[in-house]
């Protein structure tokens, strides 16, 4: 069985060869995916299920507009098992055995099912090797990604037989000169301003400019959702609205790399969400 351990740099990196590896139409049936951030590894996962049963999906992106991508949004979809209670010490045998007998019924509408599991690390003992049984004889298009914090809490035998992705905090990650947040802070005020996107867009006309752009807002509104430090660029807004609108952007940074129209999607954000 296929077994590796992947290091990469970012969420979004992590993402993508997630993405290269789904198209490549040969899926392990456990992926795992550690890291300090919970819900950065909880919205790649659900990506994950997105690009998997998308109805309008791209080469490599899914749509999140059909009726699988907002019922994967919504939690509701039937082939999709999230498990989202960590507040358990321990994920039980008998819970294993209920989620693993879930995963073995088929399939309600497409061929594949998908299961997410968070803080998987919980599995005692006899979980994990009830666990590792599946995924030794795994039935076809069923996927595991197990989520968790603690990494080295896992069984060796469990480690050996998933294929580990490791995320990084964004903050790690994407760092600006000060020239670089001068400028885009000066772009952001103007527009909080004046309401006219044209010189964000002007200055966004590379697609690289514009990514990196949006990787500024998305600094900035975890910062101001996080309080981890003092800025004033979105202090107007409750970190609530900051933690909403930097997952909003993360997702419009997923499209615009897959979309030739990112002026125009930016702009249509701008306009819509600031
Ligand atoms: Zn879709």
């Amino acid at each position: 069985m296929n077994a590796g351990v992947l290091g990469v740099q970012g969420n979004i990196a992590v993402q993508e060869r997630l993405f290269r590896y789904l198209s490549s139409g040969r899926v392990h049936p456990g992926l795992i995916f550690s890291g300090p951030d919970k819900r950065s590894k909880w919205q790649v996962a659900i990506g994950i299920a997105k690009f998997l049963f998308c109805n309008h999906r791209g080469k490599d992106a899914f749509c999140n507009q059909c009726s699988s991508c907002k019922r994967i949004e919504k939690e509701i979809h039937p082939d999709v098992l999230l498990f989202k209670n960590d507040e358990d010490d321990s994920l039980k045998v008998e819970t294993i055995r209920e989620i693993t007998h879930q995963m073995e019924v088929a399939p309600l509408e497409g061929g594949a099912k998908i299961c997410v599991i968070e803080e998987a690390h919980r599995m005692n003992h006899a979980s994990a090797n009830a666990f590792l049984k599946t995924l030794e004889e795994p039935k076809p298009h069923r996927y595991f990604i197990l989520l968790t914090t603690q990494l080295g809490s896992f069984l060796p035998t469990l480690l050996s037989r998933s294929i580990v992705f490791h995320f990084r905090p964004e903050q790690e990650v994407l760092t600006f000169t000060a020239e670089e947040t001068e400028r885009y802070q000066k772009l952001v005020e103007s527009f909080q301003r004046t309401r006219d996107p044209r010189p964000i867009i002007e200055n966004c006309e590379e697609k690289e400019a514009c990514l990196r752009f949006i990787q500024f807002l998305q600094t900035e509104l975890r910062k101001a959702a996080t309080g981890d430090e003092p800025q004033t660029l979105f202090s107007s807004w409750s970190s609530y609205d900051c933690a909403k609108k930097f997952d909003e952007i993360v997702q419009l940074e997923g499209r615009l790399r897959s979309n030739a129209n990112y002026g125009l999607m930016l702009e249509s954000f701008l306009r819509q969400e600031f």
